[in-house]
């Protein structure tokens, strides 16, 4: 297995960090058959697509982007007097968890898993898995609940419209009543100061996987497609790149991808957390805030269907053509609808058009795979 050699800057290097994933990068594997065949049109550029493996980065549970977050915020769960582990309606800073006995608690699926002794918070009103399934009693034991179940979490429903969904105050006063000492994860770990730093080191992973790799046409890849659900994956994301950037003497960057997922929002709300979360993690390893700019968020917000959760008919032919011809899982909430847009883009025009704007003859694609698997038994009745 090929160790990771690179070096981070000084400053993002002294950050502490807890080891949760395998020492070895996940692996980058190229999808061949997905590709379009060598001439396919003789005035388009040859394009490569390949598929980062972060479903398979890390030794625990269900593998996933979660457990990259995680690394980073670990630390100060487990440090003496935890900085980060405050609602995220409590002022930034404020100590209120300083003690040995602590209880880690977590709003949301993935990263939940990576915790032990967690009460994960699920709302009903969350997206449409659970409203469109035809057996809800089921969706409500399979899946992410079932592996959360197993792993010996607390899993506590709120139905819709429950004020918990918008601030879970109240649930942690309970746990401080009982004599807990709560950590405080939000969704996706965004919100959490330290949770885009996992990403901005997997840039630099990957731009060491492209060393190796020894890709044809610009010898990177040049337009990387990856999931934008609460956001500081492609934030992390876009603050490591930008480092590289900065620390090579900037090139063409690459062009990132975030790929929404939900229309519960508008694009720009997911703009402005995304350009938050990854000036947040720069700010971390030594960025400037005006060295990220508005200029640095891709958002596609094409292929979100009807509802966060929700199979559409892309969705699920993303999902089972991935599965036919690459032998790659999927999951329905996430990974899917990165697909489908990835599909659509290597198909469709935008790829080219990114080729013809830098003068490539040969494009290189990165399908980042965040993981997510576990939801599909939930999904037995729709796929
Ligand atoms: C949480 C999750 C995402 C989205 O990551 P964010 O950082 O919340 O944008 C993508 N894929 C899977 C499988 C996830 O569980």
């Amino acid at each position: 297995m090929i160790k990771m050699t690179f070096q981070l800057p000084e400053k993002f290097a002294q950050i502490p960090r807890y080891q949760l994933l395998y020492s070895h990068p996940s692996p980058i594997h190229p999808l061949k058959s997905l590709a379009p065949p060598p001439g396919h049109h003789p005035n388009h550029p040859k394009i490569s697509i390949f598929a980062k493996r972060e479903d398979q980065s890390s030794p625990l549970a269900c593998s996933g982007n979660k457990y990259r977050k995680l690394e980073y915020i670990v630390p100060d769960i487990l440090s003496d007097v935890p900085k980060y582990g405050y609602h995220e309606h409590h002022p930034p800073g404020e100590k209120i968890f300083p003690s040995a006995d602590r209880q880690p608690c977590s709003s949301q699926k993935a990263q939940s898993k990576a915790t032990t002794l967690a009460l994960v918070l699920l709302h009903c009103g969350t997206g449409g898995g659970l409203r469109t399934a035809s057996d809800k009693g089921s969706f409500l034991r399979t899946g992410n609940v079932q592996i959360n179940r197993l792993l010996g979490a607390d899993v506590q429903v709120f139905e819709e419209g429950d004020p918990v969904a918008d601030d879970a105050h109240p649930v942690l006063e309970r746990l401080r009543g009982q004599g807990e000492i709560p950590y405080w994860i939000p969704g996706g770990a965004s919100l959490h100061p330290l949770g885009g730093l996992g990403y901005a080191r997997a840039a630099a992973e990957i731009a060491e996987q492209e060393q190796t790799l020894q890709l044809e046409g610009s010898g990177r890849f040049d337009v990387i497609f990856v999931a934008c659900g609460s956001g500081s994956t492609h934030g992390g994301l876009i603050a490591g790149f930008k480092m590289l950037d900065k620390m090579g003497g900037s090139t063409a960057p690459r062009k990132l991808m975030g790929i929404l997922n939900s229309p519960t929002k508008p694009r720009v709300y997911h703009e402005e957390r995304v350009l938050t979360f990854a000036r947040r993690a720069g700010a971390f390893i030594g960025l400037e805030e005006d060295n990220i700019g508005k200029e640095d968020v891709w958002l596609e917000d094409g292929f979100v269907g009807t509802g966060y959760g929700i199979l559409d008919e892309h969705t699920s032919l993303a999902l089972e053509r991935m599965a036919q011809m690459e032998g790659v899982i999927l999951d329905p909430v996430y990974t899917a609808k990165v697909a489908s847009a990835m599909m659509y883009w290597v198909q469709e025009k935008g790829v080219t058009e990114y080729a013809e704007e830098h003068g490539l003859k040969h494009v290189n694609v990165l399908f980042i795979h965040t993981g997510g698997q576990a939801a599909l038994g939930a999904y037995a009745d729709r796929l």
